[in-house]
């Protein structure tokens, strides 16, 4: 079923996934905390992540660089530069916009009316902005021949494009004359690239090798809405792939398909994620594609895969005056690596495994909420119930409850009718319930309540933990 956003926030904030930042003072805009569940969730799919490219892969090491680098790192990476959004204000409302997505969304709205020939020109018309030398004067242009209405006010009446750098500036040093200005990183990708012979040198890799890194990432998004889908600090999980040039389309490939198939290891329907090719590639890469998926709103970005030569590595060369080159002992040669870089949204990542799972089901005329997460990234794996609170039965659920947090996230409850305590857990997407009950007392037996089929059996409760294994495997 296709659920709304409103409904994942609500259910997010009612059960601990992810709060509003600073709430108790009114908010901050596109900022969000995680919870209890959300937390677990994230970690669990962040481990996904790394096991999936660190330990998986013989020559993909990881990283934790620092958020804040070298001023210069982003005049290298061009992000002082040509970071930035083209932003225009509705003069009525005063409300500002992202240029390209107020074009974009009018072409869907001409192709939801099947005015596919006008969708195509206004298309090609963009395509051709974009790629032009006056990007704001481009999208300015279509805006006011196709009379694009603000969203808000229902007027045509726009101020110029202009761009608007993303990037937050702050200040290191202890007084004004010997401050410097920083950044904190848009991307975890450059900490990649400036320690590429740090970490080629001590880990003793040769290429083709990966460095990957699970980081914080920070953008002052001009329109910052749909959750965590656009937040102004998010988290990036990104892989940088070093290949001789020559390679790179083979690998570029190779890790589109991985990157897709781990989405799907997720439990994500396949049907609900497609690729989608740049409009625009940036001019010194030659791939560009991104994994989208079936969010409410439509089909958007989770992640990007780039191939993106040896950009990077020479503007740091260029830069740093550090010869970024590797010399391949295979062919005897010099060069500056080819990269290929996976870069996945690790909050985009939870929105949409939270949007995937999401089911409304009706068991004897009530209404069942259930997260069908995949158990292995399953915020509590499982539930203990003693049916009653007395004869035995807590003593029982509670060994059977720390054998398990020797291994997993567990979560007892002796409170309620058990029905009402299974809906709770369904709404928390927890995979098993374990039940303690009278027969339990007498011959060592307890249920195991599965959450999607709500199947019940009966296993032993010295088994309990081999059971769940199983399972998770
Ligand atoms: P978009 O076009 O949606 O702004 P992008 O192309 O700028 O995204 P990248 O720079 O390729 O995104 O970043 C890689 C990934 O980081 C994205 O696929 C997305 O999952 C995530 N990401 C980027 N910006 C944000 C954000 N503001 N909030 C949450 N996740 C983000």
């Amino acid at each position: 079923m296709s659920v709304s956003l409103d409904t994942i926030v609500s259910l997010c904030k009612r059960r601990g996934f992810i709060f509003q930042s600073s709430e108790i003072y009114g908010g901050l805009a596109a900022t969000y905390d995680y919870g209890p569940l959300g937390s677990e969730l994230k970690r669990n799919v962040g481990q996904r992540w790394w096991s999936a490219m660190t330990r998986s892969h013989d020559n993909v090491v990881g990283l934790d660089a620092a958020i804040l680098m070298h001023p210069t790192v982003w005049k290298a990476s061009g992000h002082v530069d040509a970071f930035h959004d083209p932003m225009i204000d509705d003069k009525v409302s005063k409300i500002r916009y992202r240029a390209d997505q107020l074009i974009e969304n009018h072409i869907a709205r001409l192709r939801k009316k099947k005015r596919e020939e006008r969708a195509d020109g206004v298309y090609e018309r963009f395509v051709a902005a974009l790629n032009s030398e006056d990007v704001p004067k481009g999208l300015y242009d279509i805006i006011i021949s196709e009379e694009i209405k603000s969203p808000d006010s229902g007027v045509a009446d726009w101020t110029e494009v202009r761009q608007f750098n993303l990037m937050f500036k702050t200040k290191i040093g202890p007084s004004s004359d010997s401050e410097i200005d920083v950044y904190l990183r848009p991307e975890t990708a450059q900490g990649i690239f400036v320690n590429f012979h740090n970490v080629r040198e001590t880990a003793r890799l040769q290429v083709p090798f990966g460095i990957a890194q699970i980081g914080k990432a920070f953008r002052n998004e001009i329109v910052a809405r749909q959750f965590v889908f656009r937040m102004r600090e998010f988290e990036q999980m990104e892989m940088q792939y070093f290949v001789k040039p020559g390679s790179q389309m083979e690998a570029y490939e190779r890790w589109k398909q991985e990157r897709l198939d781990w989405h799907i290891g997720n439990g994500i329907n396949p049907e609900h994620l497609q690729f989608h090719d740049h409009e625009k590639t940036a001019h010194y890469a030659d791939a560009a594609v991104d994994i989208e998926y079936l969010f409410p709103a439509g089909w958007q970005e989770v992640e990007g895969i780039h191939s993106r030569t040896d950009y990077d590595l020479a503007r740091h060369q260029e830069f740093s005056g550090k010869k970024m080159e590797y010399f391949d002992p295979q062919s005897n040669e010099r060069y500056l690596p080819f990269v290929v870089e996976t870069s996945a949204g690790l909050d985009r990542t939870i929105l949409m495994i939270l949007c995937d799972a999401y089911r409304e089901e009706e068991v004897n005329g009530e209404k069942r909420t259930v997260l069908s997460f995949k158990p292995s990234l399953a915020p509590i794996t499982a539930a203990l119930f003693p049916l009653v609170k007395k004869d035995g039965m807590p003593e029982i659920a509670h060994s059977i409850e720390s054998d398990l947090r020797k291994k997993y996230n567990v979560f007892y409850d002796e409170k309620g009718a058990v029905g009402r305590r299974y809906r709770r857990m369904d709404e928390a997407g927890t995979p098993f319930c374990i039940t303690v009950d009278g027969e339990s007392v007498k011959d060592g037996t307890v249920t195991v309540r599965h959450r999607d089929s709500m199947k019940q059996e009966r296993i032993a409760a010295d088994q309990v933990s081999n059971f769940i294994g199983d399972q998770l495997a």
